[in-house]
């Protein structure tokens, strides 16, 4: 399989040069050249399968074998999902209510969703860097959440002299939980920078560097704009979608139907997740819908409704790691959606880049009959939190909150009642992913429920045994960017010291 660019078909690259590069040369994003597809009985033949055999027969499809054999792609999925609770049934798929299933995506180690994709994306480019390769890999990330810390611990863990990680976080600006995940990780392949300034400000420096690798040298990003990202993250949804039809054949007594519909809730922001989904739907999983729920960052949700893109001021919320102005995987979204027409997508990126907006009204009627979308504020939020808890004693997070609160306007939530008279009933199961362990946000946790709320929680059998290690662990000082008189001057100086950095981890 070669991958291509959503904005020109002319582009052709090996997998390796598409996850080692991020972006493709014209600006847009890595897709594959086509489309896999998915039969039913494949599906019922995939239902035996353990998370890491699953990973490894999705991803076979996509990666040619003279680039990874299946012995080392087998062994990448393995090692990606040993440190999850449970490796085999990494994910595990719980019933709440009569009609909703949640799917608990944060089984691990950094307790949120971004483990799954980034682990095996972190272990394919250190396979790309493997003694004898004769290659060196510094990745460079800037995180206001889950990304860093997901990235840290993967490099830390595949542990290769030759793959390195520089990641950068707003000081002041992320949880003291997620900046103790950023700095108790001791690894001498690991440098973690704190940069006085806000969120993105450190995203035009690591674009400028990335863009000005030598030859000899390896720099890439693994934000979700890198394609092995939303690869891996399709696989969560067969995995998700094997369960819940299992469990709705046990419920009437019949075998399973693999072409039964399920639909999708997806807490979202950059639209990494959802891209992964749309993937599985276009290659023939039974999807009925991939619902957005956004929180009041709701560009996706315009689009949805009313055809809109449009880049809106960032407002601060309780469900930060989805606090997106433009999400950027809206790009591979409107690429299958227009049936993969690589011009107009040219045609319009372009228009985004220049004006910040895009209007895709005439598109309406197609984007709705894959995409559903719902928006929630912090208080619908941490009223979900408070009714999780209340009427099923489950723990949500804000992220997963803002997911419930849509899969309850959207009627895919109901209450036992409500079901029995059932016009609520929407005729297809509906399971809803829940991107992030509550343990890592207890200002928002406790923000829904007091701070007795949190101190039961954390006495509870949901708190994670392994987040109390984080809490205890021992923190390395990072790095410090200054800020200099203007964001510019920051700018050009964070660029200056973080090539510094990157010759440092580069040394032997
Ligand atoms: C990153 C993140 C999201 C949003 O995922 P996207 O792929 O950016 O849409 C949702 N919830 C949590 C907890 C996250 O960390």
């Amino acid at each position: 399989m070669r991958y291509t660019s959503t904005r020109s078909r002319s582009v052709s690259v090996s997998f390796e040069t598409a996850i080692c590069t991020g972006y493709a040369s014209d600006g847009g994003l890595y897709v594959p050249e086509s489309i896999p597809s998915i039969t039913a009985d494949a599906l019922c033949k995939w239902s035996n399968l353990s998370y890491p055999n699953l990973a490894f027969a999705i991803l076979r499809l996509f990666i040619a074998k003279d680039e990874i054999t299946d012995e080392e792609l087998r062994s990448i999925c393995a090692s990606a999902m040993q440190a999850f609770d449970d490796p085999d049934q990494a994910i595990p798929v719980v019933e709440v209510g009569t009609t909703m299933y949640v799917a608990e995506l944060f089984r691990g180690p950094t307790f949120c969703f971004k483990d799954l994709g980034m682990r095996v994306l972190i272990g394919l480019l250190s396979h790309f860097t493997s003694e004898g390769s004769g290659k060196n890999m510094t990745l460079l990330v800037s995180t206001t959440g889950d990304t860093g810390p997901a990235a840290v611990q993967a490099v830390a863990d595949v542990n290769n002299p030759r793959l390195s990680l520089l990641v950068h976080y707003p000081m002041g600006q992320i949880s003291d939980f997620q900046r103790r995940q950023l700095t108790t990780v001791t690894s001498d392949r690991v440098k973690v920078v704190a940069y006085q300034g806000g969120g993105d400000d450190m995203d035009l420096p690591i674009k400028r560097i990335l863009s000005s690798a030598p030859d000899d040298k390896v720099w890439t990003g693994v934000n979700s704009y890198n394609i092995g990202r939303p690869l891996m993250q399709l696989v969560h949804y067969v995995w998700t979608y094997l369960r819940v039809v299992e469990r709705e054949a046990a419920k009437r007594g019949a075998a399973c139907d693999y072409t039964q519909e399920v639909a999708f809730v997806i807490p979202t922001g950059a639209m990494g997740n959802i891209a992964g989904g749309y993937m599985a739907k276009q290659m023939g999983l039974p999807i009925r819908k991939l619902v957005a729920a956004v929180n009041a960052n709701d560009a996706s949700h315009r689009v949805i409704q009313h055809g809109e893109l449009r880049k809106l001021p960032m407002i601060k919320t309780l469900s930060e790691a989805m606090n997106v102005q433009i999400p950027y995987n809206l790009e591979r979204l409107l690429f299958y959606c227009t049936g993969q027409d690589h011009a107009l997508i040219a045609s319009w990126m372009k228009q985004v880049d220049s004006s910040d907006c895009l209007d895709l009204s005439s598109w309406l009627d197609r984007l709705q009959e894959d995409f559903a979308s719902a928006t929630a504020s912090d208080e619908q939020v941490c009223a979900a939190i408070s009714s999780a808890l209340a009427t099923h004693q489950y723990c949500i997070d804000p992220h997963t909150a803002v997911g419930w609160c849509a899969a309850e306007q959207l009627g895919y939530y109901t209450t036992a009642a409500e079901a029995e008279s059932s016009s609520a009933s929407l005729g297809c199961p509906a399971v809803l992913l829940a991107t992030a362990s509550p343990c890592k946000f207890q200002n928002a946790y406790a923000t829904a429920l007091g701070p007795d709320g949190w101190t039961a929680y954390t006495a509870s059998p949901q708190y994670p045994a392994g987040a109390r290690r984080i809490l205890e662990g021992e923190e390395l000082p990072p790095a410090i960017y200054k800020a200099e008189s203007t964001l510019e001057a920051s700018q050009r100086a964070w660029e200056v010291y973080a090539r510094d950095l990157i010759r440092e981890l580069e040394q032997p």
